[in-house]
């Protein structure tokens, strides 16, 4: 084992996941550094962190946030010993980890290498047909003309998805019912790639009606050790984003479920991985298993994970960057075995999403402030306040309320009752629908899959 402890560690994010990280850096008593834009200078998260600094501002709101080259002298000039990047912005960027290391910096992740591997859709379905894993009916490969995209889609299947090998966060999908809509949409996923991920790059696989959105969460040293803390259920979807997640997934069969947690982790041994990590899967309604993609970084809802394993994993990434094996004194995870889970745990997220008007972000003043809290409850947010001013330059999540319960359905009653006890004013948010999806039976009879929210009209009454 070899250590390098840290003293120093600098925050490449802002918001929520920002202050998440600090919490962890000080629980292990590690300096805390964070950035922020010109944009972000009056946010809350940035006086959460030991000392912070302003970004480029001329680069803007979010390029200041993906700007390599002042985040690296940040941190030279404020001895940091290590760089967490939290999710979105630099945190899948392979070209940043280079820079990290370059500089003699630790990235708290994965190497650029597993990350190059894993990091796209098409190399991480490649990876996976090398271990074995099941994939989708499609192709492993990008797809170079219509006529061969028309001949795979017959292949396979009408309907079908073309997929931008780069895209995220819901974007970069489409789905195709007939060869006649082809060429079109071929057409126009390759020039949507092309603008928005920067290539265009488009693969194809079949449209699977309805499935179930199942992931493993995983977590391994820098000595070839690697667990998976269990799985998560994050079929409420809303244009393929996650709306509500819970842990563990309880209404796929056990030995789907095995077949699901043995194939993340060949899949991450095959690939030497590293840190933590997030495999994805969508289970058809015959409850066959197909692997989607990997999130090499830790993801928004790895808290439902964190609830009912008991592992902070935020703070068992920055102790196996720093060298530490997941079986020491540290760490204390010697085995698979030694990973167990209690109850069940249910994420909402809240946002200033608006469901009366087409879920359009709102902006504007925070006028009241009030959480709930309580048993079982946990709340991870930051940027909600009285007083606090939500811009339009960043996501629209408020705040993450999460449950703890011994029960599924105890789950679903905290969260409700968390969610009622909010209070926010001043602009609009969502918690009247998320209410909604909660106490739909099914819902609660964990029976969603990832059209459920379009296919049920009532959630927005
Ligand atoms: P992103 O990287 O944008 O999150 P994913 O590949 O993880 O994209 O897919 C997000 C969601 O899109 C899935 O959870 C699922 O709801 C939907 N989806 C993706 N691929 C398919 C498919 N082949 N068939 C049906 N739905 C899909």
């Amino acid at each position: 084992m070899q250590i390098k402890k840290f003293k120093k560690v600098l925050v490449a994010n802002r918001g929520e996941i920002a202050i998440r990280i600090f919490r962890a850096l000080n629980e292990l008593g590690i300096t805390t550094v964070g950035v922020f834009s010109k944009e972000d200078r009056y946010a809350l998260f940035r006086s959460k962190a030991d000392e912070s600094y302003q970004l480029n501002p001329d680069k803007g709101p979010i390029d200041a946030y993906l700007d390599i080259k002042t985040i690296i002298r940040i941190a030279k000039e404020k001895n940091v010993d290590a760089i967490h990047p939290g999710y979105g912005f630099l945190s899948e960027n392979p070209e940043f980890v280079d820079a990290c290391e370059r500089h003699g910096i630790t990235f708290i992740g994965p190497t650029s290498d597993i990350m190059r591997a894993m990091g796209d859709k098409i190399s991480s379905k490649q990876m996976a047909i090398q271990a074995d894993v099941p994939i989708i009916p499609g192709v492993d490969h990008a797809v170079h003309s219509e006529k061969e995209v028309i001949e795979i889609a017959e292949k396979v299947g009408y309907p079908v998805m073309l997929k931008a090998s780069n895209g995220g966060g819901g974007r970069g999908m489409r789905i195709v019912h007939t060869a006649e809509d082809m060429p079109k949409e071929y057409a126009e996923a390759r020039d949507e790639s092309k603008k928005a991920f920067g290539d265009d790059q488009i693969f194809i696989e079949k449209y699977l009606k309805s499935p179930k959105h199942i992931e493993v969460q995983i977590i391994g040293d820098n000595y070839g050790n690697v667990v998976h803390l269990y799985d998560r259920d994050c079929s409420v979807q809303r244009r393929h984003q996650k709306v509500v997640e819970y842990a563990p997934a309880f209404s796929i069969p056990e030995e789907t479920r095995q077949v699901i947690f043995d194939s993340s982790l060949r899949l991450a041994k095959t690939v030497g991985y590293r840190n933590a990590g997030t495999l994805e899967f969508l289970v058809d309604a015959d409850n066959n298993p197909y692997f989607i993609e990997m999130n090499p970084r830790i993801q928004v809802e790895h808290t439902v994970t964190e609830m009912v394993t008991g592992i902070d994993i935020v703070q068992t990434q920055i102790l196996v960057a720093q060298g530490y094996t997941l079986d020491s004194d540290e760490i204390q995870i010697p085995s698979q075995e030694s990973v167990e889970t209690t109850g069940y745990a249910i994420q909402t997220r809240i946002t200033t999403e608006d469901p009366s008007n087409n879920f359009l972000p709102d902006t504007g003043k925070i006028t009241v402030y009030r959480s709930g809290a309580g048993n079982g409850i946990r709340l991870d947010g930051g940027n909600a306040y009285a007083g606090a001013e939500i811009t339009p330059y960043y996501d629209s999540l408020l705040v993450k309320a999460c449950s703890h319960d011994r029960t599924f359905l105890g789950a679903v009653m905290k969260s409700t009752r968390v969610l009622k006890e909010t209070r926010i004013r001043g602009i609009k948010t969502n918690i009247p629908f998320l209410i909604n999806v909660l106490n739909h039976e099914t819902f609660k009879s964990g029976e969603c899959y990832t059209t459920f929210i379009e296919d049920t009209p009532e959630l927005f009454l």
